[in-house]
């Protein structure tokens, strides 16, 4: 029988290199004190500590399985609290085809979710619907919600979602915490027809 071989080529790991601090936010530091801006404070600790939940539907929710496992290791991020349900959440991942019908219930899950929320479209479907061009599956899920960052391909490897959630965590890391208050966002929602 053939064996099962993981990791063939496996390398030890130093601690003094694999592990890093977070880069220190832009401030003013002097003896004894380090000054900085709120909103720095805040995206760095939410940036360092996403919840995703994932919405996985068809195959690009394997390649979410194999980003979360020991190889790929979306812990490593801070985020390796995945929630199932949307109340404790701030990132949703939507992985898969999303039919038509399925459309409310992606819209009900977001809205379950409280802000500051994040969500990353992973692969073509969710993207853009991909190769199912038909008319009972939906061209892409910012038809019915915003959408932050779209990952390309089909299916997209561990590595692309992993960029795609480090734009994630870029995003998360830059916004003002007065973003979703503004006028410009409130009428983002407005489109979606979200108060
Ligand atoms: S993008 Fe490709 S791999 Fe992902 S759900 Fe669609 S068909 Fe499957």
């Amino acid at each position: 029988m053939r064996p099962v071989r993981f990791n063939i080529n496996p390398k030890e790991a130093q601690a003094n290199t694999s592990i890093g601090m977070a880069n220190t936010p832009a401030g003013y530091s002097g003896e004894g004190f380090f000054a900085t801006q709120l909103s720095s404070v805040v995206g760095l600790a939410r940036k360092n500590s996403l919840w995703p939940m994932p919405f996985a539907t068809s195959c690009c929710g394997i390649e979410f399985m194999a980003t979360m496992a020991s190889h790929y290791d979306l812990a490593r991020f801070g985020a390796e609290r995945v929630g199932f349900s949307p109340r404790q959440c701030d990132l949703l991942m939507v992985m898969g085809t999303i039919a038509k019908k399925m459309g409310p219930v992606l819209k009900q899950v977001y809205l379950q979710m409280a802000e500051p929320r994040w969500v990353l479209s992973v692969g073509a479907c969710a993207s853009s619907g991909g190769i199912f061009d038909t008319y009972s599956v939906l061209q892409g899920i910012d038809q019915i919600i915003p959408v932050d960052v779209y990952v390309p391909g089909c299916a997209p490897r561990p590595e692309a979602i992993l960029d795609g959630f480090m734009k994630i965590q870029e995003l998360v890391g830059k916004e003002s915490i007065r973003r979703r208050n503004s006028d410009h966002y409130k009428n983002l929602l407005a489109s979606y027809g979200i108060e």
